[in-house]
């Protein structure tokens, strides 16, 4: 379906490189980005944070309230009345220096990956948030795999420096040792973990000098700073300077000072040391986002071409947020910008079907309300309401025709067979399946054999199975009675392989709506067991497992 249209050419000279409103203008002064972590690290109260020092809000705690996370599905159920409040932080757009910062949020709930994942591939880079007691954490890691894959520079970031905690250089081994990158720390603290005073600033560009912090009254504005040279540091703070500057120089030493190059490669991870909470660092987190962030490029197309910026308009959907305004039932297309101008009111194309899309009703997903969006550049997040007929990973395009790659689905772990509970209601459950799986809120699988009555919801955390139930009876009127499968492993296959598997023990073989032949089992040795009777098979891991 990839279409590649001389007209990128035209349009082209259609917009010079050097005019004012060129889209390469506006994309050299964005960056976009989304904080990963472990669930606890901190993410909310950093993003609170940059709101707070870059102006967008007065006082931090206002982004996101958030109450206590009892159990999981209270978690969801009062995230679902909170809706309001969640979509108004989908993206929060900065202003720093100049510049134009699109945080794009993730979910906070590991069962939700499958969403973080999505987002990864709408931003241009990841900030990892790093709990200094707790290292890197499961989900983190999981995290920075999924952006090791896509290619993402990680910026990393050692949070909560104000609590004792463990070393740093040990802590930068860890880093080191988990991910494969070399941390180059941009900021060093000075003081121990539990003892945060300020930052030294590590390198050529920080030249040595100290940002000292005062705490102001819990954290809720910004804490005070003050720029010492290296001698005013010395004089100030005595031991505990020397510890820092000795200890950045012998990592400098052995890792190298922060290096662009190796760093958009994905070789080394510039470091920064913060307590959210206080907003010590943050201040070096918003420039370091400036200087040493990618701003958004040409994305390469389903065959590689990368698209030129000053083009036509194109952009993926990486999220599909539904019955958010409980009044309107609407659907919100969250799409990130990759290149020319979007325009409200101009007609765009889904690439997939080649049907129109109207954007009169464009929004920008901020600051509790939702306001209207007149035009937007490469990096920018634009929400599109009641975008019918998208789904999620579609490319959308004005003029000049372009397709980007799918966003890959990860291989799920938990397996359930969905009916109606009504059986006479079997029109409102294929269209609230089919939703769900353009959605991408769970993976619907099928098969010959389980006939088109009982497909599979796969999903990769189980939370998302509630949702998906809770969301066939509130929003299709059609609840649904679950099954729970015994698998919890996927591999990909491919077509002269379906019936040998179907013969096989504790196994089938299921079809996603991408086409993807999924081989799935009990467990890995089940699987190893099918492996070792049917010489051959092909059994490619998915994404999450690569
Ligand atoms: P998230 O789950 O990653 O979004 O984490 P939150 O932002 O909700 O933070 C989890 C808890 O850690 C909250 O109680 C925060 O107040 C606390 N917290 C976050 N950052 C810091 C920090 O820098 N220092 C301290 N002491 N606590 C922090």
């Amino acid at each position: 379906m990839s279409t590649h249209a001389p007209a990128v050419e035209t349009d082209l000279s259609a917009v010079p490189a050097d005019a004012d409103d060129a889209p390469s203008r506006h994309a050299a002064v964005r960056r976009t980005f989304a904080v990963i972590s472990h669930p606890d690290a901190g993410k909310s109260t950093l993003t609170e944070a940059l709101a707070l020092l870059t102006g967008a809000v007065h006082r931090a705690g206002h982004v996101k309230g958030k109450a206590g996370r009892a159990g999981v599905v209270s978690d969801w159920q009062e995230m679902e009345q909170q809706r309001g409040i969640s979509i108004s932080s989908a993206v929060l757009q900065l202003d720093h220096r100049a510049h134009v910062l699109n945080l794009v949020d993730t979910p906070g709930h590991a069962d939700f990956s499958e969403d973080t994942y999505r987002v990864l591939a709408a931003v241009d880079c990841a900030v990892m948030l790093v709990d200094a007691a707790r290292g890197m954490e499961r989900q983190t890691r999981k995290l920075f795999d999924v952006c090791k894959h896509r290619g993402l520079p990680v910026i990393t970031v050692v949070n909560k420096w104000d609590r004792p905690g463990r070393e740093a250089l040990d802590l930068m081994d860890e880093v080191a040792q988990v991910t494969g990158m070399t941390p180059t720390p941009l900021t060093w603290p000075v003081g121990v973990a539990g003892d945060f005073r300020g930052v030294l600033r590590v390198g050529a560009e920080g030249d040595g000098a100290y940002t000292a912090y005062t705490r102001t009254p819990g954290g809720a504005t910004a804490a005070i700073q003050e720029h010492l040279s290296a001698d005013e540091a010395l004089e100030r703070e005595g031991e505990t300077w020397t510890a820092a500057v000795e200890e950045a120089g012998l990592l400098t030493l052995e890792n190298g000072e922060h290096d662009e190059e190796a760093f958009l490669a994905g070789r080394t991870t510039p470091v920064l040391f913060s307590a959210a909470v206080l907003n010590f660092g943050v201040d070096h987190l918003l420039d370091t986002l400036l200087d040493v962030a990618p701003s958004p490029g040409p994305r390469p197309d389903a065959e590689g071409t990368p698209r030129p910026l000053d083009t036509g308009f194109s952009g993926q959907v990486f999220k599909i947020q539904a019955g958010l305004d409980k009044a309107h039932r609407d659907r919100v297309a969250l799409v990130r910008v990759c290149s020319g101008r979007f325009e409200r009111g101009t007609p765009l194309t889904i690439a997939r079907s080649g049907r129109t899309l109207t954007t009169k009703h464009a929004q920008h997903l901020q600051g509790g309300a939702r306001t209207s969006i007149d035009e937007s550049w490469p990096g920018d997040v634009v929400g599109l309401v009641g975008a019918n007929g998208v789904e999620v990973g579609d490319t959308l395009h004005g003029r000049g025709a372009v397709e980007y790659p799918a966003i890959p689905s990860f291989a799920p772990e938990h397996f359930v067979v969905a009916r109606p509970v009504d059986l006479s209601r079997s029109k409102q459950f294929h269209k609230g399946i089919a939703e769900l799986d353009a959605e991408g809120v769970v993976q619907v699988l099928r098969s010959d054999l389980r006939g088109e009555q009982a497909p599979v919801l796969a999903a990769v955390g189980p939370l998302q199975l509630e949702v998906a139930s809770h969301r066939m009876a509130s929003d299709f009127s059609c609840p649904i009675r679950t099954e729970t499968l015994s698998y919890s492993v996927a591999r990909r296959t491919t077509p002269e392989w379906v019936a040998p598997l179907n013969s096989q023990r504790g196994t089938e073989v299921l079809q996603r709506r991408d086409g993807d032949l999924l081989a799935v089992f009990a467990d890995q040795w089940r699987m190893n067991g099918v492996a070792r009777e049917l010489a051959g098979v092909v059994l490619e891991p998915l994404v999450a497992d690569a």
